[in-house]
């Protein structure tokens, strides 16, 4: 295929939005170049092939197809029947999974399909079973009341927010938080690590129903298979997230007791991160979860979005080429090289290293709060985010941790060089960034001195990098 179809693709599609409303033409190529400009080291975050972007943008979007391939509650779905199944063959033999739900439209929304399928399987609840037998006359006020009540409050052990969970595990500010008693487990103090006989110990004493693993700013691999013996010593369903680093299980770089398919019971996913996809989710589970699991829509889910799925096919197909495993390889050698850069210069990292996409910094260390130094690197042209690190004094907002990946980076095509080079960068900025003081002279969490010179300085570098590494190179808007 040509590059010249790509550049031709994407100019005709501007051209024709630009016909009805030009501002939001501009406003996409304006994104582009932004996307081409700034060093991403957003650990969330990727750049999806023109293929993938492609699929998107078409009459699939006009499409209703709630329900599922075979059995679609709206006529004329043969064509999405087609996509819906070839992602979800993709994704099967990609991940070695026996089923695939390819219709979650995010992450959080996995997680939901994921929960419901559990509760509906797991619950004990003689109103649920006859709700499910399609025996819905039969059952009174009282056993509808009932049900609601049992399916509320069951019980969930995830991985704590401040060492690295995410909120859909059971956190207040989502409705897993509200749906679930939730406990969580933490990292050992002294090295960061999740103690495998702390989280053993907590669901002996806590009996949840689900375990849950996975995590968002956990810069090290999970023992999946301990974790599924400690699951199953407790009854509990154990389901990963893997939302952050399935492109490392789909690179094979996460394999045996790494790999989360073998050993969890269900196991959900964004797609648009180091799987390098469409925005969008997806879950994975065996036999026995399938059903309850493709009852995602309309139970749920809203209506599936068919473009989105021609677009995971697409993906998931490129995620399958020998390629692909080579590119979760470099994600990983380059988040080391990252860390190795900014360990010898003297940065606190959170467990002292990575093994995975993503590098915790404890800023504290530089005498800043991670509010600061998310600003202070923006500044520099240099786009992080800030995060808790473990037993963070500085709470949710302000934090004490940086948390930086390599996915988007890598996927530029920057390597090890490249990597010590931003290590420089990250900490000339942070260590030259001090606390500043509010209105009253007190010192803030939020404001911070940073010569503007040594921003601009650090700007034009990190410019300097990415000149080698063109952004989709194959696009040519001019
Ligand atoms: C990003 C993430 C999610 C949420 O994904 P969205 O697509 O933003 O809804 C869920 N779980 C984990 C572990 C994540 O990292």
């Amino acid at each position: 295929m040509s590059r010249n179809a790509e550049s031709t693709a994407f100019r005709s599609a501007l051209e024709v939005v630009r016909g009805v409303e030009p501002r939001v033409a501009d406003a996409i190529a304006a994104e582009l170049a932004d996307q081409r400009e700034s060093l991403k080291l957003i650990a969330s975050e990727n750049y999806a092939s023109p293929a993938t972007l492609l699929a998107m943008g078409n009459w699939f979007s006009d499409k209703y197809a709630e329900g599922t391939v075979g059995r679609r509650f709206y006529a004329g779905c043969q064509n999405v029947d087609t996509v819906e199944a070839l992602a979800a063959e993709h994704a099967r033999e990609l991940f070695g999974a026996s089923h695939a739900y390819v219709q979650p439209h995010s992450g959080i929304d996995a997680n939901l399909v994921a929960f419901w399928a559990i509760l509906a399987d797991r619950v004990e609840s003689p109103a649920l079973r006859k709700a499910q037998a399609r025996q819905v006359n039969d059952l009174t006020e009282a056993d509808w009341f009932a049900l609601r009540r049992e399916l509320g409050n069951q019980r969930m052990l995830g991985m704590s927010l401040d060492a690295g969970g995410h909120l859909t595990h059971g956190f207040r500010p989502n409705i897993s938080g509200k749906m679930f008693d939730q406990r969580s487990y933490g990292t050992d103090p002294a090295t960061g690590l999740i103690d495998y006989d702390r989280v053993d110990e907590a669901a002996r004493e806590f009996k949840p129903l689900i375990l849950v693993a996975g995590y968002s700013a956990y810069p090290r691999k999970v023992n999946f298979r301990i974790m599924r013996e400690i699951a199953d010593s407790v009854g509990a369903t154990f389901m990963v997230d893997m939302a952050h680093f399935a492109g490392l299980v789909a690179g094979k770089v996460f394999t045996g007791d790494f790999d989360p398919v073998p050993h969890a019971h269900i196991v959900t996913t964004t797609t648009h991160k180091s799987l390098r996809g469409p925005r969008g989710g997806m879950v994975l589970c065996g036999p026995e979860l399938a059903d309850q699991v493709d009852r995602g829509c309309p139970m749920v889910l809203g209506g599936p979005l068919p473009h989105v799925m021609a677009a995971k096919a697409v993906a998931l197909a490129e995620a399958r080429r020998p390629d692909f495993a080579d590119y979760a390889q470099r994600i990983v050698d380059n988040a080391q090289a990252l860390a190795d850069g900014l360990l010898r210069r003297g940065a606190t990292l959170v467990t002292g290293g990575t093994d995975n996409h993503l590098v915790l910094i404890d800023v504290s260390g530089y005498g800043l709060t991670g509010r600061q130094a998310e600003q202070a690197l923006l500044d520099s042209g240099i786009v992080t985010n800030r995060n808790s690190v473990p037993q963070d004094p500085n709470g949710a907002w302000y934090t004490s941790g940086i948390r930086i990946g390599t996915p988007a980076l890598t996927t530029r095509g920057l390597g090890a060089a490249e990597m010590d080079a931003t290590a420089e960068l990250i900490h000339t900025v942070l260590s030259q960034t001090t606390p500043g003081t509010g209105p009253d002279g007190a010192p803030s969490k939020a404001k911070y001195v940073l010569d503007p010179a040594v921003a601009e300085s650090v700007g034009k570098q990190a410019a300097d990098l990415l000149t080698p590494f063109p952004l989709y190179p194959s696009v040519d808007l001019a």
